[in-house]
């Protein structure tokens, strides 16, 4: 018997699309969809793995680095 990923797992893998990597971090999903706007569908929150993670701090603060120079 040959084992298969059950669809559930799918659950627990990073919410950007084409990936599947396992989740990092947990997030609202209103927050990511404002760095990535090819999220697959979901609920309210939305995991991600650690280098979108990772991509997404960064993103985060630069814009927060930029409001603080008056941009
Ligand atoms: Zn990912």
């Amino acid at each position: 018997m040959a084992e298969r990923h059950s669809k559930k797992e799918t659950a627990h893998v990073c919410a950007v699309e084409g990936c599947d990597k396992p989740v990092h971090k947990s997030l609202s999903r209103k927050k990511i969809a404002d760095v990535f706007s090819n999220l697959q569908p979901g609920g309210r929150h939305a995991g991600l793995c650690k280098d979108h993670y990772k991509e997404y701090k960064k993103k985060t603060k630069k814009e927060r680095e930029l409001e603080r120079l008056g941009w």
